[in-house]
This record gives C-alpha cells, sequence and structure tokens, in this order.
C-alpha cells in the first residue's frame, strides 16, 4: 500500500490538502517535521497515513483525554486498529492495551505527556517498535504560548531514551515564530522539514459587529440559525452562565460548558453539543482543544478573545467539513478592559516573577493586535493570514469588512441603486412557521394569526391554541405588523404560499419546500428597511448550508434522512457516519455499484461497507420516484 492508496482506502478521500503530501514524504523518508496548520487543516492524517504504512506502533502524544477518545473512535471507525492509554481507563483497562500494544495489535497508540514520565509505561514502550512519534498540539510546550503543559518539556528526554529514537513529527495551529522556535528547540527535531499551510479557511465568513445591545444582537443572530449547531464563547464563566440561561430561557437548545463545572456535567454537556442533542453550546475558552465535531456552523464570540490567535483557533472550529460557516466576533470596549484585567491576574506559578512580566508584555502585544483587527476596516481575513505570515489578496470579497465596502461603492447614494434584496431568512422564518403551525393544528390559518405568531403576540387566540409554545413564536418579534404581513404578501406574489379557494387561510406550496429544504433563495425588489438596502445581504446572517448539488437537492435531502436513520441506529453522531460535503458528492456522483460509491469523497472502505448498501438502497429507490420530495417531514436541517 502507498500513501494515496491509505488516503483512498481508509480515509476516503481522492487528493491530499496543501502541505499534508510534503509532510507525509518527509516522515516517510525518515525527517522530523514541524506542521503549522489552523484547526481543522488536516494534521491528524500527517501522521496517521504513515502510521499505517510504517512497520511498528506509532506513539501519538496527545494533551487531552477527550481528543484521544474521539480519535481513536473515528480510526477505529475507518478500520484503523488504534487505542489510547490514560486516566479515563481502569488499571485493568490499561494494563490490557499495553499487553496488546505489544502483542503488536495497534497501528497507533495514542498517550497523554504525562504517561511519559511513568516508569510503568516507560519500560512498555522501550520493548516496542515505535517508528514515529507525532507530538500533537505541540505549542504546549512553549512556555510563551497560551496553553503550557510542563510534561510537555519530558517528551524530548522521553524519546531519547529509547532503544532507537523515532521519527518525530510535531503538529500544531499557532504560528508565531517564538512558539515555533521554542517546539523546535525543546522537542530537539533534528533539521526538521517544515510546513506553514492552510491557513486561510475560505468557507468561513468573518465578521465583526459592535452591538449598542449584545444580548440582543445574540437572540437575532441565533434566531437566524435556528437548526444549526454552533458555538457561543464567553470570556468568563459567569457570562457563560447568564448567556446560557438568557439563551434557554428564549427556547434555544442551548448547553455550556466552563472550568468550573465539575467533571461529570462537563462531559454530558459536551456530548449533549456533540450528538445535536444541545447543538448551541456557549462556553469559555476552556471549551474546544479536543472537539472534533464537524457541523458547527457559526462560532460567536460573545467577547473579544484575548489573542488573533486564540480567535482563530476558536472561529476554527466552525465548518469542519468545508461547510459555508460564520465567525462573528460582538465587539465592545468593555471587553477590553475585562481582557487587560485577565492578563494583569494571570499568572503561572511555575514561572519567575521575571518571566511572568514578559508574558504579560507579550500578552498586551497581542491583546493589540486582536483590538486592532476589531476596530479595523480592512479585509478581516487578511488580517488573519497577515498574522500568521501568509500571503493573501488585499481584498478576499467575502468578509464583513470587504461586503460592506463593496455595498458602499456599489451604492454611493445608497437607496437609490439598491438591487434585488434577499428575504431568504424571513422567507424561512414564515414558511416554517406556517408548517409548524399546520403540523400542530392539522390544518392552515389565516394571516393575523400567521403574522401574530411571528411577532410573538400573545392574543388569546394564540394562546388558546398553544401556538406560543412553538419554536417559530416570536421569531419577528423585532418587525412591524406590516412588514411581517409584507413579506407574507409578497410569498404569495412569488407562489411559496397561495390562498385555500374556501377559507380564508394560507397553504404551502411544493414551492415552500425547496425554499425550506433545498436552499432555494428568495428575492425580491422593494427593500425591507431603507438602512438595510445598503447593508450586504450576507451580514444579516443565517446562510443557507449546502443545499446540495444543483438539481440533485432532493436527493441530497433523501441522503440525510438515511444517514439520520443509520446514526440514531447506532446512537453516534450524524457526522460520524458522513459529513454534509460526503453527502453532497454521493447526491451529484449518485452511485449505483459498491465501486462507484467508493469513488466519491469521504468514503472509505470500511464505511463503504457499513453503509454502503443503506445509502446504494436509498439513492434508488429515490431514483423510482419513492422518495417524497415535496411535504416537508421532520427531516433534519431546516427549520
Ligand atoms: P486538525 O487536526 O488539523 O485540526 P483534522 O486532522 O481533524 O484537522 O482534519 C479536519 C477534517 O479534514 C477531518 O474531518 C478530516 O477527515 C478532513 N481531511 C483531512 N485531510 C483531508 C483530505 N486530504 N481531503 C479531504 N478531507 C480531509
Ligand atoms: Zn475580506
Amino acid at each position: 500500500m502507498d500513501k494515496h492508496e491509505a488516503l483512498r482506502q481508509f480515509f476516503g478521500y481522492s487528493s491530499f490538502r496543501p502541505g499534508q503530501e510534503e509532510l507525509i514524504d518527509a516522515i516517510l523518508a525518515g525527517r522530523d517535521v514541524l506542521g503549522v496548520m489552523p484547526t481543522g487543516g488536516g494534521k491528524s492524517l500527517c501522521y496517521q497515513i504513515p502510521a499505517l504504512l510504517l512497520p511498528g506502533v506509532t506513539l501519538v502524544i496527545s494533551p487531552l483525554i477527550s481528543l484521544m477518545k474521539d480519535q481513536v473512535a473515528a480510526l477505529n471507525r475507518e478500520g484503523v486498529a488504534a487505542a489510547y492509554l490514560n486516566s479515563s481507563l481502569s488499571p485493568t483497562q490499561q494494563r490490557l492495551v499495553c499487553q496488546r500494544a505489544l502483542q503488536g495489535a495497534y497501528r497507533l497508540l495514542y498517550v497523554a505527556p504525562e504517561r511519559l514520565e511513568s516508569p510503568e509505561f516507560t519500560a512498555v514502550a522501550r520493548r516496542l517498535a515505535v517508528p514515529l512519534a507525532a507530538v500533537d498540539e505541540a505549542h504546549c510546550i512553549s512556555q510563551w504560548g497560551q496553553d503550557f503543559r510542563p510534561s510537555y518539556l519530558a517528551i524530548a528526554a522521553f524519546l531519547r531514551e529509547l532503544p532507537r529514537r523515532p521519527v518525530t513529527a510535531a503538529f500544531t495551529a499557532t504560528a508565531t515564530t517564538q512558539v515555533q522556535a521554542d517546539i523546535l528547540r525543546l522537542l530537539e527535531l533534528r533539521e526538521p522539514v517544515r510546513q506553514v499551510t492552510g491557513f486561510d479557511r475560505p468557507n468561513l465568513f468573518f465578521d465583526v459587529q459592535a452591538p449598542k445591545n449584545k444580548p440582543q444582537a445574540l437572540l437575532a443572530l441565533l434566531q437566524e440559525r435556528q437548526g444549526q449547531s454552533g458555538i457561543v464563547y464567553c470570556a468568563t464563566r459567569d457570562g457563560v452562565e447568564k448567556v446560557c440561561a438568557r439563551l434557554c430561557k428564549q427556547g434555544f437548545p442551548a448547553t455550556r460548558y466552563h472550568a468550573g463545572l465539575p467533571d461529570q456535567e462537563r462531559q454530558q454537556n459536551q456530548e449533549a453539543f456533540q450528538f445535536d442533542r444541545r447543538p448551541v453550546m456557549v462556553a469559555t475558552n476552556a471549551f474546544g482543544m479536543g472537539i472534533d465535531k464537524s457541523n458547527v456552523s457559526f462560532v460567536i464570540h460573545y467577547n473579544m478573545p484575548k489573542s488573533l490567535e486564540a480567535y482563530y483557533q476558536e472561529a476554527g472550529r466552525a465548518g469542519r467539513d468545508g461547510e459555508p460557516a460564520d465567525c462573528i466576533l460582538l465587539y465592545s470596549k468593555q471587553d477590553v478592559v475585562t481582557a487587560r484585567f485577565l492578563i494583569q491576574n494571570s499568572g503561572n506559578s511555575q514561572l519567575t516573577p521575571q518571566q511572568q512580566a514578559q508574558v504579560r508584555r507579550q500578552d498586551y502585544a497581542r491583546l493589540q493586535a486582536m483590538v486592532d483587527y476589531c476596530r479595523s476596516g480592512s479585509c478581516l481575513r487578511g488580517q488573519l493570514l497577515d498574522y500568521f505570515g501568509q500571503a493573501h489578496p488585499q481584498r478576499c470579497g467575502s468578509c464583513g469588512n470587504c461586503l460592506r465596502q463593496a455595498a458602499q461603492e456599489d451604492a454611493p447614494g445608497g437607496l437609490a441603486q439598491a438591487p434585488e434584496e434577499d428575504i431568504t431568512v424571513p422567507a424561512q422564518m414564515i414558511l416554517s412557521c406556517l408548517w409548524r403551525i399546520h403540523k400542530k393544528l392539522g390544518y392552515d390559518v389565516g394571516r393575523m394569526l400567521l403574522v401574530q405568531v411571528l411577532r410573538g403576540r400573545q392574543r388569546q387566540r394564540v394562546l388558546e391554541l398553544g401556538l406560543n409554545e412553538l419554536s417559530t413564536f416570536g421569531l419577528m418579534r423585532r418587525l412591524s405588523h406590516n412588514q411581517v404581513s409584507e413579506l407574507v404578501e409578497e410569498l404569495v406574489r412569488q407562489g411559496y404560499l397561495r390562498d385555500h379557494p374556501l377559507y380564508s387561510a394560507l397553504a404551502l406550496t411544493p414551492a415552500a419546500s425547496r425554499v425550506l429544504f433545498q436552499g432555494e433563495r428568495v428575492s425580491r425588489r422593494t427593500p425591507l428597511e431603507p438602512e438595510k438596502a445598503v447593508a450586504p445581504e450576507r451580514l444579516q446572517g443565517g446562510r443557507t448550508r449546502t443545499a446540495g448539488p444543483a438539481g440533485r437537492e432532493g436527493l441530497f435531502e433523501a441522503l440525510k434522512a438515511t444517514r439520520t436513520q443509520l446514526a440514531q441506529a447506532e446512537q453516534i453522531p450524524r457526522y460520524l457516519v458522513f459529513s454534509n460535503a460526503t453527502l453532497a458528492d454521493m447526491a451529484a456522483k449518485a452511485p449505483h455499484t459498491p465501486e462507484e460509491l467508493l469513488a466519491v469523497n469521504g468514503v472509505g472502505r470500511v464505511k463503504a461497507q457499513k453503509y454502503g448498501r443503506a445509502f446504494l438502497e436509498a439513492i434508488a429507490a429515490y431514483e423510482q420516484g419513492a422518495a417524497p420530495q415535496e411535504v416537508p417531514q421532520g427531516r433534519e436541517g431546516r427549520p
């Protein structure tokens, strides 16, 4: 087997991402490497593929228990023998893992850095053939980094003491030159091949907003993203508690995570998020280092983080499946005050006062770069790439600042040249509200009631019918009665809604399900509000995620339904079956045979065996017209 076959067979991908192949080749040629790639850039594959090709067992040194568990679970699902060794296992289980490792049962063994200091483990490791040691999150070795872990300092000595020092591969998403220098020196990398790539994440949309009323702004952002999964980062535990409580009170499926919660609750909440039982996570920066959830479609920072590294790492947890995703930072001056306070009161007891002072100076410098990002009007993506030393065009054309600038240029006089206005999001709100009303009552209702529900009016009839319990209740409370009515009329005009021939009731047409489930966009000529006509549509948020390839939307939905069934049967998160990107490719290629299925991006051998039949059958059924196309029925995604 060669690296291409391994990529295909085990991971189901047909090509490497920038930087991956160079790093893999170097490792296979016996060179140490340092790979600097952003979160989600695909670092794991850079050591997993060599691990599959080299004899012996690759040691992966990884800082977080949850990270190991997820990675090992994912590898096992791809048919790769891997295990982890950490304190979450009982002593008996740990002995068993060691025994099996010695028998050569694993291609990869994940361990926490602390483990390397245990004499028992050292004794085992000396008897293993270890061709490669991969150090994940290698920046933890640097005292100047944000996540210094003293146990990382013992890695180099441990590797040196093995009978044959393994090829050492370090990976990080933190690219500052000082941290890189520390990694090279403290891990004792020998003439390493260095790769810094992939910092641009074209599928991420960046924006900074400075709303007067943050709580309200957050609610609006979340309302536009109902049914999607996302993370809301707050600077403090207290902030997490407040924001989470507020969101839950408003009916959002939110959960929380911060270091002040008991271990058990943290774990429960993390799982609720990971399995989409609670798709909105409100958390401090304690959350996320080990999270590998690919369908996160937004990361909202309720407060400004303390550095651009931290920001990019946290924001980078969005869109790991390659789908469009939003990274929005809600900035206020108070955030700067808080950040200064946190820096002033941070301390690391392992540092001398002198070192502490130096760390603080650096923290302030990092904070300044972060503040500049929030206040500048230039391309946000460009500023981020600058920070990581990657070249980029002057304007990306797809961040908040670029869009605002383009809008200003397009419409120097403001309203006069307002182009067609995109009203997809309000249209989705209206249509899904009517659909939910119908589902609840079993019949259609008239305009008046619909508008009252959308605007969250507690009218007698609304309460009698229990319509205030709908998740769409109050979705458009910020709009006037007239504005909502006008939108409803527009949808009637465009054929998404129709009047009942006998009663005064509105019904959804088949066209409505294209908007609700297949990503069809809706626009109109007359602007909603004068000032909004100038603002680019994109800034109003709530973009639709992949609707599937053009013309294949129905099949895409059918495949998603199949995935939901499989995931539910196994009680695993949906993305562990296949990502949206994989399903989109599957819908485009519409394979009929197991071989054709293997040509779909993201379908590996093991998963093809496991799930192939279900998907091939779904495709066949769809093509015979058996798949329901029109009436939306509790499928995943919106609304
Ligand atoms: P990192 O460790 O750098 O944060 P991961 O290794 O977890 O990132 O990879 C992020 C995602 O990208 C994973 O879902 C992974 O399967 C996917 N991926 C990695 N390499 C490729 C590739 N060559 N083609 C397509 N997808 C890839
Ligand atoms: Zn830009």
